[in-house]
Order: C-alpha cells, then sequence, then structure tokens
C-alpha cells in the first residue's frame, strides 16, 4: 500500500456527504515530512518535464506546493480567492465552486506570476468534482502557459472529476485514491 494511504488509513476520518477528514497531518496541522514524500513521488512522475511553477490553489494547497517547489527547484504560487468585484487588471481570474462550501468565488493570480513561458505543475490537496483543478487549469490557460499536468494529494475516484479531466487529456497523479467512503466510518481504496 502507498504511503500516504497508510496514513489515511491511520489518522483520516470518513464525515457525512463523501467528506474525508485529514487535518491532523494534511491541511491543517501539517506533516512536513509526509509531504516531503509525496513531492518526491511527483517529481518522480513530472521531474523530466522541466516545470518552471507550482501552482495550487489558496488555503490547503499552499503547504504541499511550496514543498513540491523545494523538490522541483521552482516558485510557488498560489491563486487567491477573493469577494471583491472590481479588481484592477493586473491579473487572470476564474470562477470555482467550492466542494466543501458549496459556494461559487473568484480566484486570482497576478500576471506576474504566470508567464507564457511557465511549464506549469498543479497542485492540491483533494480532486473531488475538479472545479479547483478545472479553475487552476483556466488561469494557466488564460496565462497562454502550459499545464504539464497536475499532483493531488487524496483522488476520491467516486467523484466525477479526475475521470473528467483525465478525458479531457490532463495527466493526473493522484497519490491516494478513494474507491469509496461508507456510512460505517471504512474505505475502500482504488487499485
Ligand atoms: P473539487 O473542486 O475537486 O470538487 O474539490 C477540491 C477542493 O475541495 C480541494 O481543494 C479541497 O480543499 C476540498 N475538498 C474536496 N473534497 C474534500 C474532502 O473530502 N476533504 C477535505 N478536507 N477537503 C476536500
Amino acid at each position: 500500500m502507498r504511503l500516504l494511504e497508510e496514513r489515511i488509513l491511520k489518522d483520516g476520518k470518513v464525515r457525512a456527504g463523501g467528506v474525508l477528514k485529514v487535518d491532523s497531518f494534511l491541511n491543517h496541522q501539517m506533516d512536513v515530512n509526509l509531504f516531503m514524500e509525496l513531492a518526491r513521488q511527483w517529481y518522480e512522475a513530472f521531474g523530466a518535464d522541466n516545470v518552471t511553477k507550482i501552482l495550487t490553489i489558496e488555503a490547503s494547497g499552499i503547504g504541499l506546493a511550496c514543498v513540491a517547489g523545494l523538490v522541483f527547484g521552482c516558485p510557488a504560487v498560489f491563486a487567491k480567492k477573493t469577494k471583491t468585484k472590481n479588481i484592477d487588471g493586473d491579473l487572470y481570474k476564474t470562477q470555482v465552486e467550492s466542494f466543501t462550501h458549496g459556494t461559487v468565488y473568484d480566484v486570482i493570480v497576478s500576471r506576474d506570476y504566470i508567464r507564457p513561458e511557465d511549464r506549469v505543475l498543479i497542485i492540491d490537496d483533494f480532486l473531488a468534482n475538479g472545479a479547483a483543478l478545472e479553475g487552476l487549469c483556466d488561469l494557466v490557460s488564460q496565462a497562454g502557459a502550459t499545464v504539464v499536468g497536475a499532483g493531488i494529494a487524496v483522488e476520491k475516484c467516486f467523484q466525477p472529476g479526475g475521470e473528467r479531466l483525465r478525458k479531457k487529456g490532463l495527466r493526473v497523479e493522484s497519490l491516494a485514491r478513494i474507491k469509496a467512503m461508507h456510512d460505517d466510518g471504512t474505505l475502500e481504496f482504488a487499485d
């Protein structure tokens, strides 16, 4: 079994509505040694792809993206969530529907930090319906830059995001893939 899957079995908590709580090691308290191992696994997958920038979305992707930036030797950028309507034009903007909150919000990134020549690896903690990942891909395409692929920590394969984005040609490397989560608090990994 993979490292992250073992940790999910040990410390993850299955919650109602298909939500996995991983606050104790992934997105509240952060096990940075584990993050380093995850970043090395993404490097095995994307290390030959001349990545020049890591891109994530605030807040819970930031820790993973920083450690990935260390391993890939490039800057990490996080797209910001904003409620401000009229922001000035030096940025790319898209809309994302939040899986955890059920709301739609604007996400922005400065034009200075994604350039047309960039080769971008997107990093995030979860892939569920795929809205966050799709929004990040949209920002990169507005910049005229290249998406090399996506490094995801936990993919919930029973939600449609991963399949839809792979069908569109996006290379997605998920380090733990959950096939099912049950009401009794148990879960199953995909093969
Ligand atoms: P998506 O946009 O793919 O539907 O959802 C991705 C985002 O929702 C991730 O950035 C993550 O923050 C959050 N998310 C989705 N599913 C879960 C989950 O089961 N647990 C937690 N903690 N966050 C989740």
